[in-house]
């Protein structure tokens, strides 16, 4: 369902000068995958994942997903494929001044393009984007699906919190019901476990697997972590500067021993 072709990025620095941070990426993700993207820090882990949902415009190649080549959608289109893709972060980006119940209803409320910012991302990122007016959906409506968000991250009880009064693992919970509110089929993980420590990782992963099974939705998580790919992905990809050195079903990706890269990432990464 995600097949990424040739794909390439490169940032122009300082003077003339252009970084290549991402180099020939070839990858074909399922639908109902948990698929990993592993490497060290400066891999260019992120910069894949913002490619995915076009936080980050690629310079080369193509990112099909159901056949469709997103790389060059704009405005109304570009509105589609974010509502179609959601996305958690590593420090949660929570709009602190909102409870948690606008919280999850904040993608829901969205009636122009350039206000589908992703909290946290800059609004520079958006500024070639139009303006679209879509079907506002009722208060009621809102409510419902916020309601039903809670009881599948089990916060029922958080419903009027601010932010600050959470946990990490709460806080996190908050951003993935928010993450799945207008029903994507892609879920986008940048490093969404790495502030938590090892048991509200485990149960973070637990309830990320949970949505998995019973949503269907593909899970692509970008980690610098093993034991995170090894506990729930059923693929991976391991990304070395720049480029994919190793991919394929977890337990033969990690099973091969003659990988140098593997063999450090074994050892305990950064
Ligand atoms: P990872 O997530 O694997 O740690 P990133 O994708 O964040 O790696 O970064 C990969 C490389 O790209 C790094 O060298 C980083 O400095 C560079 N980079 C990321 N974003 C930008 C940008 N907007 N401008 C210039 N360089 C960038
Ligand atoms: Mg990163």
């Amino acid at each position: 369902m995600i097949e990424v072709k040739q794909l390439t990025k490169e940032f122009r620095i300082a003077g003339d000068k252009n970084l290549t941070v991402l180099k020939d990426i070839n990858l074909v993700i399922e639908q109902g995958d948990i698929f990993g993207i592993i490497g060290m820090s400066g891999a260019g882990k992120s910069t894949f994942i913002r490619c995915l949902n076009l936080l980050e415009r690629p310079t080369g190649g193509s990112i099909l997903i159901d056949g469709v080549d997103i790389t060059m959608k704009k405005g109304r289109d570009l509105l589609a494929l974010r509502k179609s893709i959601g996305m958690i972060f590593q420090n949660f980006n929570l709009l602190m001044q909102k409870n948690v119940s606008r919280n999850i209803a904040f993608g829901l409320e969205i009636t122009k393009v350039a206000d589908f910012v992703i909290p946290g991302i800059d609004k520079e990122d958006y500024k070639e984007l139009g303006f679209f007016q879509k079907r506002k959906l009722k208060k009621k409506e809102i409510q419902r699906r916020v309601d039903e968000l809670l009881r599948l991250v089990d916060l029922e009880d958080k419903k009027y919190e601010y932010p600050s009064k959470l946990s990490g693992g709460q806080r996190q919970r908050v951003a993935i019901a928010r993450a799945l509110a207008t029903s994507p089929s892609i879920l986008l993980c940048d490093e969404a476990t790495s502030a938590l420590d090892s048991r509200t990782t485990d149960s973070i992963l637990k309830l990320l697997k949970k949505i998995n099974e019973e949503t269907g939705v593909t899970i692509v998580m970008i980690t610098h972590e093993m034991n995170v790919v090894q506990k729930i992905c059923n693929k991976v990809a391991v990304l070395d500067k720049s480029e994919i050195v190793a991919s394929g079903y977890t337990e033969d990706v990690f099973g091969d021993t003659s990988s140098e890269i593997v063999a450090q990432l074994l050892g305990g990464g950064e």
